[in-house]
């Protein structure tokens, strides 16, 4: 019974160094987020001892009894939150999710159509050396070379042609939002299921603030961890017709115990998701992205080359366009990481750079605006972010930018209530 941090200095060492860094530094990585307290406290429960393998009032181990109700209180509150008709909330991952429905409806050999990972597809729909790659033949779609939009007509065109039993309609890294009711009647017209794959911007769907896959799609998947802001971890929503098919591919297709310890940290996030201060943060989150593109659009990050690709942003993240700027998506990372900021360089579509280098970097809002940032403080981070990307930037130009981190980050304390001492 040695708390942490008496038993094991090296790792309460380590997460501490974690918080304060999390704390000084302005989180712009598009795919991470803040889990509230209430969600952490959830998942360091003492649900971590429980086996439960099966479904609520299903299973193969004895005292489930309060993991029953855990689960079955997740499994509502998600399925009410985005109008479902089915929901299994076991999939440790959003990886894992993406298995399972490949699992539940295909056959290793059969082909699956998806957005190209290097036009900003997840590696799970249908990246080479990705389990989706090894087990199923893939036809990619990618973005027009004019626009970096989705064109739907080339959609219909590889679905013609390649005949997938799979289309899958989700990214990682594209700015705009799907038309979901076309994918399905491609879908339709070549006897494809339709996956939505909602992992970024099940947030802003929750809140209203974006088109539902759901009505159109056989399956949805999503990570619980992004703009929706919970633990780790993965969810598929499905009709109630294929509920039957998708859980067998979870358990024990594909898992042995669920974490019933994250399912609970789930479920508080789903219930923090029906909140209107959620839909407020979602509608700060989008309106932060829309400041930053608007000023990384500006006159002077024009003279220097960087841009936004699409021209703009309709979700909370940013794609910067540095191909033709003499600032690499590496240098650009490195300049923003000096300063306090934390972003992802990112491939753009048809990159001349190598990947490891690359000409673009994927920035998003949604941590911020769990720290509480709106109109005044995003403004302020846009002009930050854009600064740092101008010719010109050295020691001195850093070390103001730095400060002027530090003055966002001193404004909004990020867990006031220190979350390593919650159990105390
Ligand atoms: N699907 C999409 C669209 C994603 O962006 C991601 C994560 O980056 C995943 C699935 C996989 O989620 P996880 O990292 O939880 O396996």
């Amino acid at each position: 019974s040695a708390r942490l941090d008496d038993f094991d200095p090296e790792i309460a060492t380590a997460i501490g160094a974690e918080l304060a860094r999390q704390r000084g530094t302005l989180e712009m990585i598009a795919s991470e987020n803040f889990a509230p307290l209430a969600v952490m406290q959830a998942q360091g429960s003492v649900l971590t001892n429980k086996y439960a393998e099966g479904y609520p009032g299903r299973r193969y181990y004895g005292g489930c009894e309060h993991v029953d109700a855990v689960e079955q209180i997740a499994i509502d509150r998600i399925k009410q939150l985005f109008g479902a008709e089915a929901a299994n909330v076991q999939p440790h991952s959003g990886a894992q999710a993406n298995a399972a429905v490949m699992a539940a409806l295909l056959q290793p050999g059969d082909t699956i159509l998806g957005l190209d990972l290097a036009h900003g597809g997840h590696l799970t729909h249908g990246m080479r050396l990705n389990f989706s790659g090894r087990l199923y033949k893939v036809a990619a779609y990618q973005v027009g070379e004019d626009d970096h939009r989705v064109d739907m007509e080339q959609v219909r065109k590889l679905a013609h042609e390649h005949r997938p039993k799979l289309i899958v309609a989700g990214w990682s890294a594209y700015p705009r939002q799907l038309d979901f009711a076309e994918f399905r009647r491609i879908a339709d017209e070549v006897g494809a299921y339709l996956m939505a794959d909602m992992a970024h911007f099940a947030g802003l769907v929750a809140a209203g603030l974006h088109p539902s896959p759901v009505p159109h799609a056989h399956v949805v998947t999503t990570t619980t961890h992004k703009t929706l802001g919970g633990p780790r971890g993965g969810v598929i929503l499905s009709t109630a017709e294929l509920a039957k098919k998708i859980n067998s591919a979870v358990f024990p297709g594909q898992q042995g115990g669920p974490l019933e310890h994250v399912i609970a940290a789930k479920a508080v996030a789903f219930k923090m998701a029906a909140q209107p201060e959620f839909a407020d943060r979602q509608r700060r989150t989008l309106e932060g992205a829309a400041i930053l593109a608007e000023r990384l659009l500006a006159e002077d990050t024009k003279a220097a080359g960087v841009s936004v690709l699409t021209g703009g942003t309709d979700v909370h993240l940013v794609l910067v366009d540095l191909r033709h700027s003499e600032l690499d998506g590496k240098q650009a990372e490195d300049r923003l990481h000096r300063i306090g900021i934390t972003v992802n360089r990112n491939a753009v579509p048809f990159d001349p750079r190598p990947p490891m280098i690359s000409s673009g970097v994927r920035i998003g809002t949604p941590a911020l605006a769990a720290r509480g940032f709106g109109t005044e403080e995003f403004t302020e981070v846009a002009d930050i972010v854009a600064t740092a990307f101008l010719p010109g930037f050295d020691d001195q130009v850093a070390a103001a930018l730095r400060r002027r981190v530090q003055v966002l980050t001193d404004r909004f304390p990020l867990y006031p209530v220190d979350p390593q001492l919650v159990a105390e």
